[in-house]
């Protein structure tokens, strides 16, 4: 039988996570990329550079008010999206940062977070806009850096999901809360 060799074997190193470890914030992304494999650190490609200007335009620093993550903790090759198989295998990983980080806030960037920790196949434009939970932690969905990059008119979605997100982690009254 052909087995599929594990992402872990093909990674040059494992990369958790980076940030203050009791943070309110916690963005989660989908796995590591050629630049993340190479540094250790999560986001610092391309698409890192863009969460942090998103980030700092709602008063967030990388290392500060945030911790940043990321499903799979190898870097899947080719950047290709993790399997559901490779996102259950790091859920330990993902769920022992959030219990240790305890959050106020997370926000799942792309569908490969939203259906890691929202168990559904819903579209990414259905989950935006309502505050969800995972286990106790109230968690906003948003786009991936990596597709506004490419969908530059989205980023003013992304824009009003980091102020909800703000104003959810503030205490604002529900308004469009779920
Ligand atoms: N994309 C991700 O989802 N995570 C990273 O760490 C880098 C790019």
């Amino acid at each position: 039988m052909h087995r599929v060799r594990p992402v872990c074997k093909q990674r040059k190193q494992a990369v958790f996570g980076v940030g203050n470890e009791s943070a309110p914030w916690l963005f989660v992304g989908e796995g590591p990329g050629a630049d993340e494999d190479e540094q250790g650190e999560p986001f610092v490609g391309q698409a890192g550079k863009l969460l942090d200007s998103m980030m700092a335009a709602v008063g967030i620093r990388r290392g500060r008010e945030a911790y940043i993550a990321n499903v799979v903790k190898c870097r899947p090759p080719g950047n290709r999206t993790p399997t559901l198989e490779e996102a259950a295998a790091c859920a330990p990983f993902l769920d022992r940062q959030i219990d240790l980080i305890r959050p106020k806030l997370i926000v799942a960037l792309g569908k490969t977070a939203a259906i890691r920790l929202l168990a559904t196949e819903a579209s990414l434009g259905s989950l935006r806009g309502r505050v969800h939970r995972y286990r106790d932690t109230p968690l906003i969905v948003t786009y991936h850096p990596a597709y506004l990059l490419r969908n530059l008119p989205d980023k003013a979605k992304a824009w009003e999901d980091l102020l909800f997100a703000r104003r959810t982690l503030a205490g604002a009254p529900a308004g469009a809360i779920a």
